[in-house]
């Protein structure tokens, strides 16, 4: 399969203006296209703190634009936040050289990772990042941010946004879980479609959307033995297909421009030289017609890491036949062109497989009106206070109450409180990585105005009621954080003797791939150390934790009075979970991944029956009864829910039926609140031993006191179907269990 060179089927739109330029085009014009070069390439100059001076350099952007056709731009100068002005100065001086001095004046396509926010913009609103919006369970806010993301990346003149990543957030020693949706495959799907309608809207053509680029295809978040960035995975066929596939296939059939592929091998093969995953499963089987792009140097990484191919050349003809597009280079440039243009010359690339890529990236450009509008001028109204509320709103609806002993919280006005841990006063870390720079370094300097933890605090529950001790601090060194040489407990034990409460904000400084990898899932020790100390203080610990990812926290978590999540939740966390702590925001996230109590016992909810084997409560029960910390879908609300009326329109049904589920739910608490309505299937037998159950429906409801809501979900025989033995897609007839909460209906699949 390795030696075929062209996509079997051609169903790549034809666009008059684009095919009259791939007629006129050069071979060197058509594989300049295809490359991509970082922006550090083309400027000089360029103070850190101030950018002002940061230039285009004219002999290196001719070099690029003008002699190798270069037709992509991605990132930052410096690996850092510029202002709009800024991006307006250097964009519209590359538009120019591209479209006045280049033969055929095309336009560069420029594309960055603007993760949960306009990473890259100063003045950019940071919002919860995937794995928070995942907690939210609310559809309407992934699209609200991603909308508002669109809008301040366009006005930023950057028209190609590395995101949504549809991973599967499944191995939480992964680095990048918090860039996820989380550990469900549905969860997944649905939220990368509220992402991409946010993102590009119906018609890309529009100064307020981008094109959306999915990633990373495929499975490159299993990693088989060390859990960390970019090892080696194994996937079978079927586990592929059942769990990391769907979210790709539906975004793709809603029209995503772009795809990026995973940095990672599969059973050995390296994705970027796979011709059975890239132009096999992705394009002819999913039948995507959009662009193709490398992740960052991986056709150069199938030489010097992967050893694949023995010369760089070599890689290049291997990944541009498994049906590459555009190669993120993003330094070497000049030599990937001329090695380009020779394997093309010598026949080892086909004309067919080039004008392939080049037309599926020149009709992006064309959609997103670059021809017309190569830039915009720069303004400031998309950084709207609208935008900033969608992002509070997005964090209190994040934030996972995942422990509330005696009803500890929420706290009463005059409480005296004592705010420690190495998260409190940090805008870093409630923002994780890809937050103004690439590790969420130096994001102070952009939310000066923002408040952290402790500052919200201060502001909700008066100044003169906080006290502040850290007892650990991070250490700021560059790319790895580490919480060891700031250290003193006994500061914060002393300290919690004059207060009536503790918040103890734990977790992790920020970090983005490998930097963020990881030797051990548990807390740090002087976090852990911290948290047993202050709670032999016998004052009620509220246990904040601010992560990436669930870190174990098993040896103290039965002494917390209370626990919250807040994950990432970007520049308005603090805010959110002041009023959280408060009383005045009734918290409804639910967490979007099991949390694991031990190292050992790293299993998803929709494990096989057989994980089961030393849950304390036996073998076999619905709610999964692996050991872990908090369930998939576990988070606390100050009122009460009641569920009642589980009812199905047909006990057996046919492939053909529409199955509606109801169910009725009642806030029997006191105050309002939200509430995710899970709706979980399981297939009693099946001919693969069958998951424990997975999350087939869900919707997220607002009661007030006393009010009844009743949900219905439609479901079909397809809905509760799995990936066979032969790697297809089945239904098989028999029983299967309907859960929602604490009720259960079985139903029958009948032929
Ligand atoms: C990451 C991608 C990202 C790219 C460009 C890579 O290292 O894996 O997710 O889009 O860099 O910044």
């Amino acid at each position: 399969l390795l030696g075929c060179t062209c996509s079997s089927s051609d169903t790549v739109e034809r666009i008059p203006y684009v095919e009259a330029l791939i007629k006129q085009m050069t071979i060197e014009e058509k594989v300049g296209q295809t490359a991509q070069i970082t922006l550090d390439v083309i400027t000089k100059g360029g103070g850190h703190a101030n950018y002002g001076g940061l230039q285009i350099d004219t002999a290196q952007i001719n070099d690029a634009l003008v002699k190798y056709h270069v037709g992509s731009v991605l990132n930052t100068a410096g690996n850092r936040a510029l202002n709009v002005h800024t991006w307006h100065h250097l964009i519209s001086s590359i538009q120019e050289v591209a479209t006045n001095d280049t033969r055929l004046k095309i336009p560069v396509i420029y594309g960055i990772d603007a993760i949960h926010g306009a990473t890259y913009t100063a003045e950019a609103t940071m919002f919860p990042q995937q794995i928070a919006q995942a907690a939210t369970w609310n559809r309407d806010l992934v699209y609200r941010i991603a909308k508002a993301t669109a809008l301040e990346t366009r006005a930023s003149n950057i028209p190609w946004n590395f995101s949504p990543v549809l991973d599967l957030g499944v191995d939480p020693r992964w680095a990048r879980i918090w860039e996820t949706f989380g550990e469900d495959t549905y969860l997944i799907s649905e939220m990368g479609l509220e992402a991409i309608r946010g993102y590009q809207g119906k018609e890309l053509n529009c100064s307020t959307r981008v094109a959306a680029c999915l990633k990373h295809f495929i499975g490159y978040s299993t990693l088989a033995s060390s859990g960390k960035d970019r090892t080696p995975a194994e996937i079978s066929d079927i586990s592929l297909r059942e769990y990391h596939l769907p979210p790709f296939q539906f975004a793709v059939e809603s029209g995503a421009a772009s795809v990026m592929i995973n940095s990672g091998l599969i059973n050995g093969i390296p994705v970027h030289g796979s011709y059975d995953i890239i132009t096999g499963l992705l394009k002819n089987e999913l039948g995507f017609n959009g662009l193709v792009v490398t992740d960052w140097a991986d056709i150069e990484n199938l030489h010097n890491r992967d050893k694949v191919a023995p010369s760089h050349k070599e890689a290049i003809r291997l990944a541009f036949n498994a049906g590459i597009d555009m190669s993120m280079i993003p330094y070497n440039y000049v030599q990937y062109c001329e090695m380009l243009v020779e394997l093309v010359k010598e026949g080892a690339v086909s004309m067919e497989r080039l004008d392939d890529a080049v037309r599926r990236i020149l009709n992006l450009k064309y959609k997103l009106g670059l021809f017309e509008r190569p830039f915009v001028e720069p303004s400031l109204d998309a950084f709207s206070d609208a935008h900033k509320k969608i992002a509070y709103m997005a964090a209190s609806e994040a934030i996972t109450l995942l422990k509330n002993e005696k009803e500890i919280l929420p706290l009463s006005k005059g409480t005296k409180i004592l705010v420690a841990g190495p998260n409190a006063n940090s805008m870093r870390t409630l923002n994780g990585g890809w937050s103004y720079s690439w590790q969420g370094e130096g994001v102070e300097e952009f939310t000066e105005d923002k408040n952290t933890i402790l500052k919200a605090i201060e502001m909700k529950f008066g100044k003169r009621n906080v006290i502040h001790v850290p007892g650990v601090e991070y250490d700021f060194n560059g790319r790895t954080y580490r919480d060891e040489h700031n250290v003193n407990i006994e500061a914060a034990v002393n300290a919690a003797r004059n207060v009536d409460v503790i918040v103890l904000c734990l977790g992790e400084n920020s970090y983005t791939e490998k930097p963020g990898d990881l030797s051990d899932l548990m807390i740090s020790e002087n976090q852990e150390k911290l948290a047993i100390e202050l709670a032999k203080t016998g004052k009620p610990v509220i246990l904040v934790l601010n992560a990436g990812r669930p870190r174990l926290i098993r040896r103290f978590a039965d002494d917390m009075s209370a626990i919250l999540q807040t994950y990432l939740c970007g520049n308005y966390a603090g805010d959110a979970l002041a009023d959280i702590l408060a009383g005045d925001v009734n918290p409804s996230g639910k967490l979007p991944y099991t949390y694991p109590m031990f190292s050992n016992s790293l299993v998803p909810y929709y494990h096989k029956h057989s994980e089961e084997s030393e849950s304390p409560e036996g073998v076999y029960n619905y709610e999964g009864g692996v050991y872990h910390q908090f369930s998939f879908g576990h988070g606390l609300s100050y009122t009460s829910f009641k569920y009642s009326n589980l009812a199905v329109s047909h006990v057996e049904f046919t492939n053909n039926d529409e199955l509606l589920v109801s169910v009725d739910v009642e806030n029997t608490g006191t105050v309002e609140g939200k509430e995710v309505v899970m709706l979980f299937a399981s297939d009693l037998y099946a001919s693969l031993a069958p998951d424990v159950k997975r999350l087939r429906r869900f919707d997220k409801i607002h009661l007030y006191p006393g009010e009844t809501k009743s949900v219905t979900f439609s479901l079909s025989a397809n809905d509760l179907s799995f990936i066979n033995a032969q790697s297809k897609r089945v239904t098989e007839p028999g029983e299967f269990a309907l859960k929602i909460a604490n009720l259960y209906k079985t139903i029958k699949l009948i032929e």
